[in-house]
């Protein structure tokens, strides 16, 4: 067992006589695995008779949060919870997980240690599908609910649960219809915290120390797509240059120019708070990067791992062109996925890309674009109450301000409010981040304990 507090499990001594098949919260977590709320791009294949059931297997658990609570369904198989608080003078703080899971790449069930879906708990780890990403986070915050309900604690700041049910798959008709809900309430809040950010316990630079990553920003994202138009006809008679090499010679200069690096505030902040607890010469580059900060950056581009926190990032997906082999098609497209650093926006990356592609028989074009958040305050407000809550469970962590380099459900919110903050307190070793959308996933019974006991303390310093 953990060092979480004893009420917690004062509470769950209560709780336990209303489910005797979970009596734990990592029992309850391990439950929740079986539900197999999968997203599927094709929206057809997805099972949403399993979110229903997900649904009563939460009202079950955790009665108190269910009938003390105020709590919608929305769009069906999204949850929307509030806990009123004393002081209407107060704005609320918004609280936000999702409960959809990616699918089992077909070929790789066999390489689980225990299968994905069945919830199996041993040598003091609950495995599956969802462990990391992201039921713990939605059952993380009932189990902080209910036994803070169970205590007769009372939130002076009014409190929001947001649950999403299809953030694998865009968020649109989960946190989407969340936040279209929220905006009809006419709710605005301080501030939010989402997944993205956790405990990490063996960062490279620091072996000693738990590094806790609180995501003030994430990237944004972008699709282009690439078509090249032209002569085509027989294969006999080809043209000087055909729609493939012209769109070849294009994408080619494209991934040979990368856009340029940069250090961004969030990953400076980083390096800035790390630079005390890491060695020479390390300290002294981390401590002066008003000087050093575009070596710092010039390094960290050429490991593939965080190249991406210091440049906008190319990458080229698709390519589609032909139908016959004796055939020079008319037409061949391509599909480039960038990843934008604060400061960038689509229109800097067309123009970018333009300049570099300089062929008006190729068309440049975007079918949307997601907003993208900013980069919340990390030096007060909501980052302070994160912090708080982690030093009160792991008093030695070194607490750092980050860019989340992949997407959540966050950019839904973005009208909600201006501080958005991604962070779990879950504890993981960088091995486990391959897991997370592959294989054995899975979460430490102490870990999971402590994340409640941090969510406790988040929810406990928020509404105050
Ligand atoms: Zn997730």
């Amino acid at each position: 067992m953990s060092r979480i507090v004893p009420a917690v499990f004062t509470a769950l001594l209560i709780g336990s006589a209303i489910n005797h098949a979970a009596a734990t919260p990592a029992e309850r977590l391990a439950k929740a695995i079986q539900f197999e709320t999968i997203s599927y791009q094709d929206r057809s294949q997805i099972d949403l008779e399993e979110f229903r059931r997900l649904h009563a297997f939460l009202r079950e658990s955790f009665p108190r949060v269910f009938t003390q609570l105020e709590v919608e369904t929305v769009n069906d198989h999204s949850l929307l919870l509030r806990w009123p608080g004393s002081d209407s003078d107060l704005k609320p703080v918004l609280f936000t997980a999702h409960m959809d899971v990616v699918p089992i790449e077909p070929g790789t069930e066999d390489d689980w240690d225990h299968p994905p879906f069945a919830g199996v708990i041993a040598d003091g780890r609950i495995y599956g599908r969802g462990t990391l990403d992201d039921k713990q986070g939605v059952l993380g915050n009932l189990e902080a609910l209910e036994s803070l309900l169970a205590e007769g604690f009372v939130p002076a700041r009014t409190l929001v649960f947001a649950f999403g049910h299809d953030e694998e798959i865009s968020g649109l008709e989960g946190a989407g219809k969340l936040a279209e809900r929220m905006l009809e309430k006419g709710w605005h809040f301080a501030w939010m915290v989402d997944e993205g950010g956790m405990l990490i316990s063996d960062n490279p630079l620091l072996p000693d120390k738990d590094v806790a990553i609180i995501n003030v920003a994430e990237k944004g994202y972008l699709t282009l797509t690439l078509v090249a138009t032209g002569e085509g006809g027989h294969s006999s008679r080809p043209p000087k240059t055909s729609t493939i090499g012209r769109l070849s010679a294009a994408l080619e200069r494209i991934e040979n120019n990368p856009f340029p690096t940069q250090m961004v505030g969030p990953v400076a902040a980083m390096l800035e708070r790390m630079g005390p607890h890491v060695e020479q010469p390390n300290r002294f580059f981390f401590e002066n990067l008003w000087l050093t900060g575009g070596v710092v950056a010039d390094r960290m581009s050429e490991d593939p791992m965080t190249n991406s926190f210091v440049r906008t990032t190319t990458a080229l997906t698709m390519f589609n062109a032909g139908v016959k082999e004796n055939v020079v098609p008319q037409r061949a497209e391509a599909k480039v996925n960038f990843r934008l650093l604060p400061g960038d926006t689509p229109e800097t990356v067309v123009s970018y890309i333009t300049e570099l592609v300089n062929d008006p028989q190729i068309e440049i074009s975007y079918e949307r674009w997601d907003k993208v958040p900013g980069v919340s305050d990390y030096n007060g407000g909501g980052f302070a109450v994160i912090s708080d809550a982690i030093s009160a469970v792991y008093p030695d962590a070194v607490i750092v301000p980050s860019l989340l380099v992949a997407t959540t459900d966050t950019r839904h919110y973005i009208d909600l409010t201006d501080d958005q903050y991604r962070f779990q307190g879950i504890r993981v070793a960088s091995s486990q981040a391959a897991s997370v959308h592959g294989t054995n996933e899975y979460i430490a019974i102490e870990s999971y304990e402590n994340s409640i006991e941090i969510a406790r303390q988040m929810i406990m310093l928020a509404a105050r």
